[in-house]
């Protein structure tokens, strides 16, 4: 069974083909980081505009790379939601319309359910899956921080979310905080990179302590297993006001705009020591947070394994500590190559796996669903 993926919900355009829902023939990944680095953060309309520009050479170079040709496919499977709408809509025109012009079935994926299937996809040799035993994954990316239960029956896959960020995203986290702090966007990585720079024990930063709310509709919003990620933007401005940091920050800025080779080094030079001594702790206590929620509610639920996912799985530090504490527990553990860390559509497509041998095809009349939730 091939089938092509296609992946437009943020700022990548991608296409894969993936063969039985693990072989990958070909991952195609256009990103547009470029073009919002500029304006510091991801801007709707000219993403709509450059996955239009992109999509067509995107697909056609993935089909190329797989050595296969359009023909040889037997689904088109696209991501339906959750994103943009103006950029989801462009995947899935374009899906819809390959699909019916090839006459093979169209399959909707969620995106964060195609997140959970890139570390499925290359584990399932690893992971041995025991029934009672479910899997708990960590979704945690620029724009999602999610606790899902995942259970095979029968093929297919179910999910049940147990927490979620009431705020900011990790990622988002990561990346505000290396703005205030003049690392330009996405800062995740350039984080991730001074972090072992600095003194982690430097500054000490409170995380977590949600108290549930009752709403009016009597659900309850802040779960114990939910997290929240403003309190730290909110603390590292503080500090860098206090500290007297945010014109050395946008002097820092203005240097790194004009850097062409090694960014990372470059950034390295340009930080002063109270700078390093904060990503470092910001990093420990963004890490060790993510990784205290995540084993409480492997350990409520019964987990037998943990999968970590998005761009915020390439976090060093938090394979690091997530491995040893999950080892610990003596629960299995896996990550995604960091490939297919951040946003790709080889997950996509084996995602769509199970859903294809199930026969569970989507309608002509599938829509962009920005808000579309998982479980
Ligand atoms: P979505 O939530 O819809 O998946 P997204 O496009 O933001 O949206 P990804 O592309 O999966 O998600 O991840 C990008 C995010 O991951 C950014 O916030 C980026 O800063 C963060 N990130 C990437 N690498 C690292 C790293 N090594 N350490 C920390 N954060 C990182
Ligand atoms: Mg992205
Ligand atoms: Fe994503």
């Amino acid at each position: 069974g091939l089938i092509l993926g296609i992946e437009s919900s943020c700022d990548e355009t991608a296409a894969a083909v993936v063969r039985s829902g693990s072989a990958v023939l070909s991952n195609v990944v256009a990103s547009q980081i470029a073009t919002h680095a500029l304006y510091g953060g991801v801007v709707p309309e000219l993403a709509s505009r450059e996955h239009l520009t992109n999509i067509v050479p995107v697909v056609r170079t993935a089909v190329a790379e797989a050595g296969i040709t359009l023909d040889d496919l037997d689904a088109v499977a696209v991501t339906e939601g959750p994103g943009l709408a103006g950029a989801l809509l462009v995947g899935i025109t374009y899906a819809k319309a390959l699909a019916y012009g090839l006459g093979k079935p169209l399959i909707a994926v969620n995106h964060l359910e195609g997140h959970i299937h890139a570390v499925l996809m290359e584990a399932k040799e690893t992971l041995s899956l025991t029934p009672g035993a479910p899997v708990l994954a960590l979704v945690v990316s620029g724009g999602h921080t999610h606790l899902y239960l995942a259970e095979e029956r029968g093929g297919l896959w179910s999910y049940r979310n147990v927490g979620r960020t009431i705020d900011d995203a990790a990622g988002e986290a990561y990346d505000k905080s290396a703005k205030l702090l003049g690392l330009g966007y996405p800062g995740g990585p350039l984080m991730d990179f001074l972090a072992d720079h600095g003194d982690p024990n430097a500054v000490e930063f409170k995380l977590g302590g949600i108290k549930p709310k009752l709403h009016r509709d009597g659900a309850s919003r802040g779960g114990e297993f939910d997290f929240s990620f403003s309190g730290i933007k909110t603390a590292v401005l503080r500090y860098t006001e206090l500290h007297h940091m945010r014109e050395r920050a946008a002097a820092r800025h203005n240097a790194l705009m004009q850097v062409e080779g090694n960014r990372r080094e470059a950034a390295l030079a340009l930080c002063d020591r109270e700078t390093l001594d904060l990503i470092a702790s910001f990093q420990k206590a963004v890490v060790g947070y993510l990784v205290k929620q995540t084993m409480r509610a492997a350990e409520e639920f019964g987990a037998g394994s943990i999968v970590v996912s998005g761009g915020v799985a390439a976090n060093r530090a938090l394979r690091e500590r997530m491995s040893a504490e999950a080892a610990a527990r003596h629960l299995q553990i896996a990550f995604p190559s960091l490939a297919l860390a951040t946003d790709n559509a080889a997950m996509i497509a084996a995602a769509a796996w199970p859903k294809f041998a199930a026969g569970l095809f989507a309608s002509d009349e599938l829509n962009a669903t920005p808000q579309l939730r998982l479980g």
